[in-house]
């Protein structure tokens, strides 16, 4: 089920206002954040309008885990980080989603997840 207030959900406008579409993956749809204080900033949104992975199947679970380290390895062939943060946040929303975005040492997490 579709939420029409949901920007994962609806695609299109909603998220064009902070992120850039990139791909179709297996499990959901990822996206670069248009905000890159961390170089590579993704967001993998989940096929599904779920808040929490515990809704998620354990296979389903396993795929979109799967589909994480996929980005997680383009943003290491690309810029080559000392490490990439992972995070699963719902400041504003409820739609599972998992961002990435490369850190290097001393450097600070700004701006906020959907
Ligand atoms: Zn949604």
């Amino acid at each position: 089920m579709k939420d029409v207030n949901c920007a994962y959900c609806m695609q299109g406008e909603l998220v064009a206002k902070f992120a850039y579409p990139v791909c179709k993956m297996d499990t959901g749809f990822l996206y670069v954040f248009k905000e890159q204080s961390h170089p590579g900033r993704l967001i993998l949104a989940h096929d599904k309008h779920i808040s929490e992975m515990i809704e998620l199947t354990d296979e389903e679970r396993n795929a979109f885990f799967a589909d994480v380290a996929k980005a997680s390895r383009a943003i290491h062939k690309v810029f080559h980080p000392e490490k990439v943060n992972y995070g699963a946040y719902g400041d504003t929303g409820c739609h599972l989603q998992h961002a990435s975005g490369s850190e290097v040492q001393g450097s600070v997490r700004v701006g906020r997840y959907i």
